[in-house]
Order: C-alpha cells, then sequence, then structure tokens
C-alpha cells in the first residue's frame, strides 16, 4: 500500500477557527500514526479576500498547537499556469466550453427558474456552440454528465450518493481567467497525490462535482471523510456569538495548547471513556473509525477543566515562562519578584486558566498592594494591631525565610496572642496580597520574601491604627 498523504487547506481570509483547528488536527494525527505525509496547503486564489496577516496567523496557530507539517506550506496562488494547463486540456477535450451568458441572462434564467418552481441551474445556452468569440468575456464551464449518479464511500460518514442531473455545469474558470475553487482542489489534491481528503462536512456537496472533476481530468480519485460540524450551545453552528471561535485567542485568555488540543480531538471522537490525551497517545489511538456521525456541542466547561488538569500537572518552569507573558501584557514587570516558577507552584491549584493565574500572581510584582476594599473592612480591624504587631517582630528577626521555619514562628504567634490560626492568617492574608483568597500565608511570604513581607505588614499595622 503506499504511504498515507493527506493534507489541510485553509483559506487565508482570516484567523485559524478552531473547526479548522480540529480538521488539520484530524489529518495531523492519521499521518503521524501510519508514517504518512502532512502537506499545508495555503488556498488562497481569492486574491481579493486573502492576506498575508491570515497567512500569518494560520502558521503561527498551527505552531502553536504543534502541528508541522511535512510538506508546504504551498500557495495556490502560485499554481496559475498549473490551473490553466488544465482548464485548457478539459476545453481541448471538448470536457469544458466557454460560457458567454452575462450576469443579467442568468440573473433572468434563474428567476425564471425560481417562478416555475424549477430548481435553478445553468440551462446549457452555450453547450453546442462552435467557435470562439474573442472579443466576448467568457466563463469556462465543466461539461457535466447530466444524468447517472456519483458515488463515494465517506470514511466517517458511509455510502454517499448525487444524482448527476442536480449537478451544474460547474464553473471552473471566472471571466478574470482565476480558476475556481472545486477546479483547483482536484488539480491540487491529485498533483500532490492526495491519498485521503479529510475535511468538513460543509464540503460534501463538493465532492460528487470533485469527483467528476477527477474522472474528467484522468485522475485517480482519492477517499473522503467529511467530519460533521461543531455546534454551538443552542444547536447552531459555532460562531463568534458562542464565544471566541480563533485558536490565537485561547492562548490569549490563558489556554495551553495541549488543553486545546486533548479538547478539539475528543469533540466528535472518543476512546472508551478516557478524556486525557497526550499529542503521543492520540496518535497512537486516533482513528477515523472512531470519529461520530453527528455534529458535537463545543462545551467551555469542558476545556477550562481540562486546561485546569493541565495547568496542575504542568511543568512548573514552563509554565512560568507563559505566565511571565501574561504578567507583562498586563502591564506587571517580573523584574526582581519571585522566580515565576515558584509562583506557579503555588497557584496551579487553583487558577483554570494561565490569565486568571496571571491575576492571581499580580500581587507577587506589584510594588503596591491593591486591597479588596471588602476584605480589608472585614479583616483589617484595630483589635488586631498587638497581634500585628507581636508578628511583625518576630518575622523581623527570622534569619531562615523558608516554608517550614515560618510556619513554625507563625505558631508562635499564635501561642503569644492566643488567637486561632484562621482569625490571624486571614487578616495577615489580606495585609500581604491585598485580598482573601490565596495559598498557605507562609507559601505567600516566602514568595514575597522577607524585605516585601514586613514592609506590607507595616502597612497593615498603619492602616490598623
Ligand atoms: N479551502 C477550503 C476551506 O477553507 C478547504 C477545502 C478542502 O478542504 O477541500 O474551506
Amino acid at each position: 500500500m503506499s504511504k498515507l498523504r493527506v493534507r489541510f487547506a485553509p483559506s487565508p481570509t482570516g484567523y485559524l477557527h478552531i473547526g479548522g483547528a480540529r480538521t488539520a488536527l484530524f489529518n495531523y494525527l492519521l499521518a503521524r500514526k501510519e508514517g504518512g505525509s502532512f502537506i499545508l496547503r495555503i488556498e488562497d486564489t481569492d486574491v481579493a479576500r486573502s492576506t498575508q496577516e491570515s497567512v500569518d496567523a494560520i502558521l503561527q496557530a498551527m505552531e502553536w498547537l504543534g502541528m508541522q507539517c511535512d510538506e508546504g506550506p504551498v500557495f495556490q496562488s502560485a499554481r496559475f499556469d498549473l490551473y490553466r494547463q488544465k482548464v485548457r486540456q478539459l476545453l481541448d477535450q471538448g470536457l469544458a466550453y466557454r460560457c458567454y451568458c452575462t450576469a443579467e441572462e442568468l440573473e433572468a434564467k434563474r428567476e425564471q427558474a425560481l417562478q416555475e418552481g424549477r430548481k435553478p441551474k445553468y440551462d446549457g445556452t452555450c453547450r453546442a456552440l462552435q467557435g470562439t468569440f474573442s472579443e466576448r468575456p467568457f466563463v469556462v464551464r465543466f461539461r457535466a454528465p447530466g444524468s447517472g449518479a456519483t458515488t463515494f464511500e465517506d470514511r466517517i460518514k458511509g455510502p454517499i450518493t448525487f444524482q448527476n442531473e442536480e449537478l451544474d455545469d460547474l464553473i471552473i474558470q471566472r471571466s478574470d481567467g482565476t480558476p475556481t475553487y472545486n477546479f483547483v482542489v482536484v488539480v491540487d489534491d491529485a498533483e500532490m497525490a492526495i491519498s485521503l481528503v479529510v475535511r468538513g462536512d460543509d464540503h460534501i456537496n463538493n465532492t460528487p462535482r470533485q469527483i467528476l472533476l477527477y474522472q474528467a481530468l484522468g485522475y485517480p480519485v482519492p477517499d473522503f471523510a467529511h467530519v460533521p460540524m461543531i455546534l454551538g450551545a443552542d444547536k447552531s453552528r459555532l460562531s463568534k456569538r458562542h464565544g471566541a471561535t480563533s485558536v490565537m485567542a485561547y492562548r490569549d485568555m490563558g489556554y495551553l495548547p495541549e488543553a486545546l488540543v486533548n479538547y478539539l480531538v475528543r469533540l466528535g471522537w472518543s476512546c472508551g471513556d478516557q478524556e486525557i490525551f497526550s499529542m503521543q497517545e492520540l496518535i497512537e489511538k486516533f482513528s477515523l473509525e472512531a470519529v461520530g456521525k453527528s455534529a458535537s456541542v463545543f462545551n467551555p466547561e469542558k476545556l477550562l477543566w481540562l486546561n485546569a488538569h493541565y495547568i496542575k500537572h504542568g511543568d512548573s518552569q514552563r509554565l512560568g515562562e507563559l505566565l511571565t507573558g501574561h504578567l507583562v501584557q498586563k502591564g506587571i514587570e517580573v523584574g526582581d519578584g519571585p522566580a515565576p516558577a515558584a509562583v506557579v507552584d503555588a497557584l496551579k491549584e487553583r487558577a483554570k486558566t494561565l490569565l486568571e493565574m496571571a491575576e492571581q500572581a499580580a500581587c507577587y510584582y506589584r510594588s503596591e498592594v491593591v486591597f479588596d476594599p471588602d476584605a480589608a473592612a472585614k479583616f483589617l480591624v484595630p483589635a488586631l494591631g498587638s497581634a500585628f504587631e507581636t508578628l511583625l517582630r518576630r518575622m523581623e528577626g527570622e534569619g531562615d525565610w523558608q516554608e517550614s521555619t515560618l510556619e513554625r514562628a507563625f505558631e508562635e504567634v499564635l501561642h503569644q496572642t492566643g488567637l486561632k490560626f484562621g482569625k490571624l492568617a486571614q487578616p495577615v492574608r489580606v495585609a500581604l496580597t491585598g485580598g482573601s483568597a490565596g495559598p498557605g500565608i507562609c507559601q505567600i511570604m516566602v514568595l514575597l520574601g522577607k524585605e516585601r513581607t514586613l514592609a506590607r505588614l507595616r502597612q497593615a499595622i498603619g492602616m490598623l491604627a
């Protein structure tokens, strides 16, 4: 058997959508699993809508998700000569023809068909024309068979049949000389020897038209697998109304790529009741046979749950670097503050996203404590003045600034003041971080370091008076 060759073929007219990312992932996993090739093809024949910015955004998102291609990116805009040659081939063989009907004529015919209750379809006016009219603009149409049926075995959906009479004489080249999607996709998939086309099921209606083109061009027909759509909670097609749909927006919201990969692949594919998969495990276990036939609903809570899982189990050093990026985004300098990896260790159990973690971490880096007014009013009360003084003195004298030592010192202060742990710990937490939630009190002191801890205790004492 020849090697599997699959491709991802985005149109660069916007960012990488999470639906597209899932299609790309399915292709990528199959290629890796079978030792095949994963090809990236940028479908930029629509010059007016394609932008370099989108190309860059797509490449960046693919890289972020960890999908490296084996060939490409191949740009369709660099292949116009090939497409022109293939249009000429079909014209020469009589399998395509020039159509001179004007847009107005076609519109009038369309309206008439609709009025008469017929399905609008090109009526074949120019099919039998002899000769060419060089001065008149024309499109090139494929001479579709008009009868019989086109059948294919979809690797996800099963056998699918279309009646050829339903299929129009497709335009393969526009009047400006540019080729159309259905034509170039066939030429490229064939010329790049793609053996399996995995794409969204919004393309399923294109497949029989494309199969007819493969046959006309004398190419072998690849296998097809059409992946069901992703829907929002209201069962309509996932769109911005349901939340972020751009892959990179998830990075900016503090998601980890492994969480998004894990989530997207599970959206439509399952493997027993296993939920957590590394990329390597996905490569081993993914198969089209286990992809469901119907659409899946995007569930942001589950994605968040997976993200929390990967944060909890992630490498602190790496997460620390990512956290730093989010802090800088918030205008916070890491500078001489605690090592980000140590902050990650303190917060990884309680933050579901890196953005949330950056919010919780900000207090360890800011020079000023930003107090939550409710927490300050509730906990920083004058009655605690002498307990805070005792704590300050004890901590001033502490030479070994480590969590276990500080815990002992804190116990001593509790003993001296006769306060229960929570009665002192919570106000101290507010004094040190500005808020009443956070890691253990001695962990906070270690993160802040001695100098900042003492300064913040003194500041609180000033507020208590
Ligand atoms: N460029 C097409 C799209 O972005 C994909 C075509 C295909 O996969 O065949 O929808």
